[in-house]
């Protein structure tokens, strides 16, 4: 069985004033002793404060995105070292977000996902289609290739070694889910992807997960967990995602 892990995606949203108490709130009340993983991915101005209010509780960081160069003159850059030495365990790459906005591609994608293993990070590699290529029966197409473009420069066994998320573009933030079978359709075809070397990794599904649909989701066989947008903001909200996912072990 491949681990379960509820991942809260804080976007850029907040002040440390709120950053301290959201952390606050969630390592109070996340007492489980499951194997479900539990990490958040505060924006990265806030990962210092958001690690010392995390400290001694089972909660683990990421960031949300980091440079694919390791140091030098990369002004306003963020290395993957630089966040491990802060105390992230995991990092986010090609998150949508980062892919439509920020125009970065397939192979920029693979070079932060080579760059965040080599500094002793987790990457939760985010793949997913747009509306118009799922209409267009692409949908399986465009994710294969996203995740191919990664095996290539950094090995399929280095794939299978991290955690992906299936985010369709046009469930993230727009209250759209995937169903639960279109999901898991997709989820069952990332892990034909990965063949064997994939049977233990974490498949995340992410696209507007909130109260009401998790139990569902989680419940497909392919679907190990979520990244969550929206719905981590609120302690308890996201507390009560994390609890239908334990329900689900
Ligand atoms: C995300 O940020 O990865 C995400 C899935 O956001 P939301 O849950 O708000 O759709």
């Amino acid at each position: 069985m491949a681990d379960p892990m509820i991942a809260g995606n804080w976007k850029m949203h907040g002040t440390v004033e709120s950053a301290a108490q959201l952390a606050s709130q969630l390592a109070g009340q996340w007492t489980d002793k499951s194997s479900v993983e539990m990490v958040i991915f505060p924006p990265a101005v806030h990962i210092s404060t958001v690690a010392s209010t995390l400290a001694g509780s089972n909660i683990a960081i990421g960031a949300q995105n980091l440079s694919q160069y390791d140091s030098g003159a990369f002004t306003g850059e963020i290395s993957a070292t630089m966040l491990s030495d802060l105390g992230c365990k995991y990092a986010l790459v090609g998150h949508s977000e980062r892919r439509t906005e920020f125009g970065e591609g397939n192979s920029c994608v693979a070079e932060k996902f080579v760059a965040a293993q080599a500094a002793g990070l987790i990457p939760i590699l985010c793949v997913g289609e747009t509306l118009h290529q799922r209409q267009q029966g692409q949908t399986m197409a465009v994710v294969a290739e996203q995740i191919t473009a990664v095996v290539d420069l950094a090995g399929l066994k280095s794939v299978c070694g991290a955690v992906i998320a299936y985010e369709p573009v046009w469930a993230i933030g727009t209250g759209e889910t995937a169903s639960p079978q279109q999901a898991q359709q997709v989820h069952d075809g990332i892990r034909a992807q990965l063949g064997v070397e994939g049977l233990y990794t974490s498949l995340l599904y992410g696209g507007s997960v909130n109260g009401d649909n998790a139990r569902q989701l989680f419940g497909q066989p392919d679907i190990n967990g979520g990244l969550v947008g929206g719905a981590s903001l609120e302690a308890d909200g996201f507390l009560n995602i994390a609890q239908q996912l334990i329900e689900q072990q």
